[in-house]
């Protein structure tokens, strides 16, 4: 089959593409009126940044500029979240699921090198700077203890929707002494302040929630509600100089944030007009109108039909140099100058088209 394009692009006017037009970034800053906002964009480093991450990290940047033009007294900081927790290996125990981080095993130092030129090249273009935080940190923070001890008294209500499939809190920790970690949580049991974990080789080990939040780890449904309950109570708390606003790719908007988020943190009795704001980046999307999928790619080799220039970082660093990141940054800056086309997604060949207009 042989798909004919005439190559004319047209941004049909619907919902938040109709509001904001001509103008986005006032809106944004009804909410964030602090001097500071950080924007907060998060990966799994498990191996080279694909496309959309890419795509997600210009937007992210040039979100940034774009609300320092708009405001000279704002300052916008990059606060790049590394999902380092993210499963690296599994295996299967006595039935139960069981992996090992992208910390534990290593593996993650690779691409993140990848990443941190990325950043470093943004920040050279844009002058925007960048804060890095690894789960550790972000969970040691004191809001924490706090968050999940809500959502375990709130277990029976939270699981039945976050982990419709196991009931599960899908909060955990990885053995102290091998790394291992029950993926699904089934062995957990709690009491009091105590989460306490099961290795199969090592036996129970224990997280008291008072002073060992830095160790725990979440599935993406917990993680997503977390940081949401978490950036709210930064944004609300006159102690912090700054607000956290997220961006992330689309795919995680409407159905999803509605039900994972808002309706829970409104059940926790944080009210949804307070919770910090979510960005979303357009898609990237295959010919079939799917979202670009980076272990499609990486498992199944699939997307034979793309130039491999726009699969990940590594071949397009091949083909364009350090240049692509620049030519991607271009076509995101065109659509903050016309926000209208900040609401809708964009196929892989869009890109490719922008790329070789100048070439
Ligand atoms: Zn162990």
């Amino acid at each position: 089959m042989k798909i004919e394009c005439d190559g004319i692009v047209h941004n049909p006017l619907g919902g938040a593409s109709y509001m904001f037009e001509k103008e986005i970034i006032p809106y944004i800053l009804k909410q964030y009126t602090k001097n500071t906002i950080k924007i907060s964009v998060g990966a799994q480093p498990n191996s080279s940044p694909h496309f959309g991450t890419l795509e997600t990290i210009a937007l992210s940047f040039c979100l940034a500029s774009s609300i320092m033009k708009y405001d000279k007294n704002k300052k916008v900081i990059i606060l790049y979240e590394v999902i380092d927790s993210a499963p690296s290996e599994t295996s299967v125990i006595n039935r139960i699921k069981y992996q090992k981080s992208l910390k534990y095993t290593g593996k993650m130092n690779v691409s993140l090198g990848e990443y941190l030129e990325i950043l470093e090249y943004y920040k050279n273009l844009t002058g925007i700077t960048y804060e890095i935080r690894f789960q550790k940190e972000f969970n040691s923070q004191p809001e924490i203890s706090g968050i999940i001890k809500k959502i375990i008294n709130n277990r029976e209500y939270i699981n039945s929707r976050l982990d419709p499939k196991y009931g599960k809190i899908r909060i955990r920790m990885s053995c102290p002494k091998c790394g291992l970690t029950d993926k699904n949580s089934i062995l957990n049991k709690y009491n009091d302040n105590k989460i306490i974990f099961y290795c199969p080789v090592h036996g129970e080990y224990s997280a008291n929630l008072d002073i060992d939040t830095s160790l725990l780890e979440y599935n993406s449904p917990y993680r997503n509600l977390i940081r949401c309950l978490y950036y709210t109570l930064v944004n609300n708390n006159s102690d912090y100089d700054y607000q956290i606003l997220r961006v992330t790719g689309s795919d995680y908007a409407g159905f999803y944030q509605e039900e994972m988020r808002y309706k829970i943190a409104s059940y926790l009795g944080y009210p949804a007009h307070t919770l910090s704001m979510i960005f979303y980046a357009p898609l990237v999307l295959d010919w079939s109108g799917a979202k670009m999928s980076k272990s499609l790619y990486v498992k199944e080799g699939a997307y034979s039909d793309i130039p491999v220039a726009f699969i990940n970082y590594k071949y397009l660093k091949e083909k364009y140099g350090l240049n692509g990141l620049k030519k991607l940054y271009n076509i995101v800056s065109n659509w903050f100058e016309n926000p209208y086309m900040l609401f809708r997604h964009y196929t892989i060949y869009y890109f490719i088209k922008e790329f070789e207009k100048n070439e």
